[in-house]
């Protein structure tokens, strides 16, 4: 049973502070951000920065473009786009520690652009809080599709938030990200805990794999589906249960998990 509401999200997460310069704040303030949006570009290729840089002005963002990763984080701390296009394959500081250390001090979407087309490190990225990702080589029209959709999201909030919710002994905290069982805490990574709110927001009910990759991943249903059933088996061994002797989470053959309090 669920003790707090599911009620619809009420704050409207505020937007990101400004761009220094106040005539950046201004232009944004007229337009509509989802079409023009202040993007950081972190790229170390020139030639791939330029053509990059070329075909998002052309659809319309501004564009700041850095060569390394430490100069990208100085300058997201000092005035923060509303994306940022991240390379994994940088020099020095790479993507995935740079994303890391981002994520540490900002809430920036960020989609990470990867030569690797290799499923174990998207999943990686995707965990340390990537929005989205785009496999090299790619097409100008699917990576501003997809800068456009990571940016409607975070406009209305991203992931569901709301009140703490209460399914048999397990307690969910979301504006803390805290989760307790029994009393005792729960150490969740942030895709855990977004998985395990998701399913005990829809307590009771059977949510799909592709409602959980849509919702909670934010990725297109299709090929990356293990990734659902990992997690679930981390979150299982986490609760102190396991698939054949389930308390919380139940896999329902064919159609996905259930999440209800021990009966
Ligand atoms: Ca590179």
């Amino acid at each position: 049973m669920l003790s707090a509401s599911k009620g619809r999200l009420k704050e409207t997460r505020a937007r990101r502070p400004a761009n220094s310069g106040s005539s950046a704040r201004k232009r944004r303030a007229r337009v509509n951000f989802v079409s023009v949006a202040q993007l950081l570009l972190v790229e170390d290729d020139p030639a791939i920065r330029g053509a990059l840089i070329r075909a998002l002005t052309e659809r319309g963002h501004a564009v700041t473009s850095m060569p390394s990763a430490m100069d990208a984080l100085q300058y997201v701390l000092d005035s923060p786009p509303d994306l940022i296009l991240l390379d994994l394959g940088l020099p020095g500081l790479g993507g995935y520690e740079a994303l890391r250390m981002m994520r540490a001090v900002s809430s920036v979407p960020v989609v990470v652009v990867t030569a690797r087309d290799n499923e174990a490190e998207i999943i990686r990225v995707l965990d340390a809080g990537a929005d989205d990702y785009v496999i090299k080589p790619f097409g100008a029209g699917q990576i501003d599709a997809r800068i456009r959709a990571v940016l409607r999201r975070a406009a209305q909030g991203g992931p569901p938030d709301g009140g703490e919710l209460e399914v048999g002994g397990l307690r969910l905290d979301p504006s803390g990200h805290e989760a307790t069982l029994d009393g005792a805490p729960l150490d969740l990574s942030r895709r855990e805990f977004d998985l395990l709110h998701y399913l005990a927001m829809h307590a009771g009910q059977v949510v799909t794999r592709r409602d959980l990759l849509t919702n909670v991943w934010r990725m297109p249903y299709g090929g990356a589906d293990k990734t659902v059933d990992v997690h679930v088996s981390w979150l299982r061994r986490k609760l102190g249960e396991t698939a054949q002797q389930p308390r919380y989470l139940h896999t329902v053959r064919g159609v996905g998990i259930k999440l209800s309090a021990p009966g």
